[in-house]
C-alpha cells in the first residue's frame, strides 16, 4: 500500500549537536533540556534518549514525567508548572520529581500534603507577570518552604519575556536586578536563562540553564538565524505532489479564488495542510522546496492540501518531492510568512503525519 506521503523527519544528531552548542555558550551551567509540549512536537521520549547527557529534563505533563522515570532516566526531571492537586505530591515524592513551585495555593498544599523528600525551584515573578511569586512575598514564600523539612534542595528562578528581543534590554534589564537584589541573601543554586538569554546575557547563566527553541534548531533571537548561530534543523517536514493543475491567464487557485495568475503556470498539488499542522495563514509567496528548488504557495491553504507553483521548477511531476520546512528551509522563514514563531509550527505537526527517526 502505498500510504500519504506527509512526513516529519526527526533528525537527532541535529539535537545532539544543538545540546553541544547550549553547552559550548554555557560551559559552567547544567543543563536542564526543555521537552515539554512533547519536546517541541520532536518526541520527548527519543528526545531524551538523543539528549542523555543533559543534566535535567524539564516539561510540565506529569504522565510523560513518569514515563521517563519508567524508562530509567536518572536525571533531574522539573515540572514547570509544579503540582496542581495535593494528591499528586505523593507522586512527585515517589518518582523524585522536581517541582516549580510558583504560587502560595501550592505552598498551602505542601502544608497539608505528607511527603518524606521534595526538591523545589521557587519561582520568582520579576515582571513577565506569569508564573511565580512578587517580590515582596518571595521571602515569605521562602519561610515558609524553608520551614518545611521535608522540603530538600531548594533553587531559585525566573523566566525573561524579553531575551531575544532587539528591544528587549531594557525589560530584561529591569527583570535581572529585580531577581539578583531580592535573592543576593540566599546562598543557594539559581536558574533563569532560557535559549535566547543562554545567547544573549552570559552572566544569566548561573548553575542550570533551560534551552527549549535552540536545541530544536529555531532561533530564539529577532536577530540571528539559526543558521547564523550554528544551529541545525531537527525537523524536516516534507510531503509530495499528488497531482499537477496547467492553468491558464485568469485562472484561480483554491478556495475563494485568492490567487488569480497573470499567465499560463503549472500548480502542483501537494498533500500536506492545516490538518496536518502547516499553518494556515501563511500568504502566497511562502517558500517550499520542490526537487530541492525554491518555489511557493499559491492561493489558499486547504486543510488536506496546498499548491504551490512549479512552472520554473525542473522536471516536476506527481511524486516529485516537496520540504514544506526543515533541512534547506528554516522554519523560521516560514513562521515568519505565517506571523508566529517557530514554536508554534513545530509544535503543531498532527497526530496523522508519520514520523520517522534519524540518528
Ligand atoms: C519553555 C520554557 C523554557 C524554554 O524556552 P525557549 O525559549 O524555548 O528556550 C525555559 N524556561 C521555562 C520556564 C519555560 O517555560
Amino acid at each position: 500500500m502505498m500510504s500519504r506521503p506527509a512526513h516529519a523527519l526527526i533528525d537527532l544528531s541535529a539535537l545532539q549537536h544543538n545540546l553541544s552548542v547550549v553547552r559550548q555558550h554555557a560551559p559552567q551551567a547544567r543543563i536542564m533540556a526543555v521537552i515539554k509540549a512533547n519536546a517541541y512536537g520532536h518526541g520527548f521520549l527519543q528526545a531524551a534518549k538523543a539528549l542523555n547527557e543533559a543534566g535535567g529534563f524539564a516539561l510540565l505533563e506529569l504522565d510523560a514525567a513518569l514515563q521517563l522515570r519508567q524508562a530509567g532516566f536518572k536525571q533531574t526531571i522539573l515540572l514547570l508548572e509544579g503540582f496542581f492537586t495535593e494528591a499528586e505530591i505523593a507522586l512527585f515524592d515517589q518518582h523524585q520529581l522536581t517541582a516549580v513551585i510558583h504560587h502560595s495555593s501550592q505552598i498551602d498544599m505542601l502544608n497539608q500534603a505528607t511527603f518524606k523528600h521534595l526538591d523545589v525551584f521557587v519561582k520568582m515573578n520579576t515582571g513577565m507577570n506569569r508564573l511565580g511569586f512578587q517580590p515582596d512575598e518571595f521571602h515569605a514564600a521562602m519561610n515558609t518552604l524553608r520551614s518545611n523539612k521535608n522540603i530538600q534542595n531548594i533553587t531559585l528562578m525566573t523566566h525573561f519575556a524579553s531575551a531575544g528581543d532587539v528591544e528587549g534590554e531594557q525589560q530584561f534589564n529591569q527583570q535581572l536586578d529585580c531577581f539578583n537584589s531580592i535573592t543576593e541573601k540566599y546562598q543557594l543554586p539559581r536558574s533563569l536563562a532560557n535559549s535566547a538569554a543562554i545567547l544573549n546575557y552570559p552572566t544569566t547563566h548561573e548553575n542550570w540553564v533551560r534551552p527549549g527553541i535552540m536545541l530544536y534548531g529555531g532561533s530564539p533571537l529577532e536577530n540571528k538565524t539559526a543558521e547564523e548561530l550554528g544551529l541545525r534543523p531537527v525537523m524536516t517536514v516534507s510531503s509530495k505532489i499528488i497531482a499537477i493543475q496547467n492553468i491558464n491567464r485568469g485562472d484561480r487557485v483554491g478556495y475563494s479564488g485568492c490567487y488569480q495568475t497573470d499567465k499560463p503556470r503549472q500548480i502542483g498539488i501537494v498533500a500536506f495542510g492545516y490538518a496536518d499542522g502547516y499553518p494556515r495563514h501563511a500568504p502566497t509567496g511562502t517558500p517550499v522546496l520542490v526537487n530541492g528548488q525554491t518555489s511557493h504557495i499559491v492561493g489558499r491553504i486547504s486543510m488536506d492540501m496546498l499548491a504551490v507553483d512549479v512552472t520554473e521548477v525542473e522536471n516536476a511531476k506527481v511524486g516529485s518531492p516537496v520540504i514544506l520546512w526543515g533541512e534547506g528551509l528554516p522554519v523560521d522563514v516560514i513562521a515568519d510568512q505565517a506571523e508566529t514563531i517557530s514554536y508554534e509550527l513545530l509544535c503543531g505537526i498532527t497526530a496523522r503525519v508519520a514520523r520517522s527517526i534519524q540518528s
